[in-house]
C-alpha cells in the first residue's frame, strides 16, 4: 500500500509541477529525515497529521492528469530538459498512423512568415533537422499548433529555445530567439507568442531554426506545411517508416565518409596514391584546387 502511494504521490507531483518533474521520477531523497513519515500519514484516513501530508495528493487523480500531457499515451515521458533523444530508435507503429493535424477547434500556424533561408536534410557535412526561416529580431515567433510547453530554456546551440507537445501527435522547436515568453507546462493555442525571433546560440544572423519532430524523430517542415504560403499541405500527416528513410540514409552516408588527417611531408597526390583514388577526386570532394596548401591536421576526405 505504501509503495502504491509513493508512487501515486510522485506522479501528482509531476502533475502540480510539470515544469520541473519528468515522468521517470527518483523518489529517493524526497522528505529528507523523515520521509518514511511522509508516506505513512498518507495513508491515513481520518486526517490525523494532516498538517505534515503534501496537499496536491489529496485532490489529484492519476488518470486526469496524465491526459493534460498531450499524447503522453503514445510518448510515455514529460521531460523539460532534454530537448530530444537524437540517439533514440523510435518504436514506430508498424502500420501507417495518420496523424490528424488540425480539428475544427484546433488551427495552425506558421511559426513566422519568413522565407526558407537554409533548407531540411545535410549541410556542409553537418545534418540540418530542421528549416531556417528569415525573420528580424524581435519579430514575434509564435505556435505552429495547440498543444504545450515542453521545454523553455538556453542552450548553448539552439540560443533560447521553445518545444511544443501538440495535440496533433507532433512536437515542434523553435531556435535561436532574443526572448522566451513561455514556460514549460503553458498550455498554447495555434498562434500563440511563443517569443521573439532572434539570433542567440550557434547562429549567424537573425533567423528562425524550426524543426518538427514526432517521437524525437526528424520530419522535414516542408513535408507539412507549404512555407512559402503558410498553408498545411494537407489536413493529416501519415507517420510511417518512409517518413524517416531520407535523414536515415544521408545520416548513414556521412557516418561512412572516411578522411585522411594531414601529416608533415603530406601531398594530394600522395595521399590520393594511397587511399586508390586520383587528385581531381579529392579536390572534388574537399572542395579545393589541386595547388591549394594543406594544413597538417586538415581532414581530407578520400571516399
Ligand atoms: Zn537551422
Amino acid at each position: 500500500m505504501i509503495g502504491k502511494l509513493l508512487n501515486l504521490w510522485t506522479i501528482g507531483l509531476m502533475a502540480a509541477a510539470p515544469m520541473v518533474v519528468s515522468a521517470q521520477v527518483d523518489t529517493t531523497g524526497f522528505g529528507g529525515p523523515d520521509g518514511e513519515d511522509l508516506y505513512i500519514e498518507l495513508d491515513m484516513a481520518d486526517g490525523e497529521g494532516i498538517e505534515d501530508m503534501v496537499m496536491p495528493v489529496l485532490h489529484w487523480d492519476v488518470n486526469d492528469s496524465l491526459l493534460h500531457i498531450p499524447h503522453y499515451d503514445v510518448y510515455c515521458n514529460w521531460n523539460t530538459e532534454t530537448i530530444f533523444d537524437r540517439m533514440k530508435v523510435a518504436n514506430l507503429p508498424k502500420d501507417t498512423l495518420r496523424l490528424q493535424l488540425i480539428h475544427e477547434d484546433c488551427d495552425h500556424a506558421l511559426p513566422c512568415p519568413g522565407h526558407v533561408t537554409s533548407p531540411f536534410g545535410p549541410r556542409k557535412g553537418r545534418m540540418h533537422y530542421g528549416v531556417d526561416l528569415k525573420l528580424q529580431t524581435g519579430d514575434p515567433v509564435v505556435t505552429a499548433f495547440a498543444g504545450m510547453v515542453r521545454i523553455s530554456k538556453y542552450n548553448s546551440s539552439f540560443g533560447h529555445v521553445v518545444v511544443v507537445r501538440h495535440h496533433n501527435g507532433l512536437e515542434t522547436l523553435y531556435a535561436h530567439l532574443s526572448k522566451r515568453h513561455v514556460k514549460p507546462g503553458d498550455i498554447v493555442e495555434a498562434g500563440d507568442t511563443l517569443g521573439l525571433g532572434g539570433n542567440t546560440g550557434r547562429s549567424y544572423g537573425s533567423h528562425l531554426h524550426f524543426e518538427v519532430r514526432f517521437l524525437d524523430q526528424p520530419i522535414n517542415p516542408a513535408e507539412v506545411f507549404d512555407l512559402e504560403n503558410g498553408q498545411l499541405k494537407a489536413r493529416t500527416f501519415d507517420i510511417h517508416k518512409g517518413v524517416f528513410e531520407e535523414i536515415a540514409a544521408a545520416r548513414a552516408a556521412m557516418a561512412a565518409r572516411k578522411y585522411h588527417v594531414v601529416r608533415s611531408g603530406d601531398t594530394l597526390s600522395a595521399i590520393a596514391r594511397r587511399y586508390g583514388t586520383t587528385v581531381p577526386k579529392l579536390c572534388k570532394l574537399n572542395g579545393i584546387s589541386q595547388n591549394s596548401v594543406l594544413r597538417l591536421g586538415q581532414k581530407v576526405r578520400y571516399n
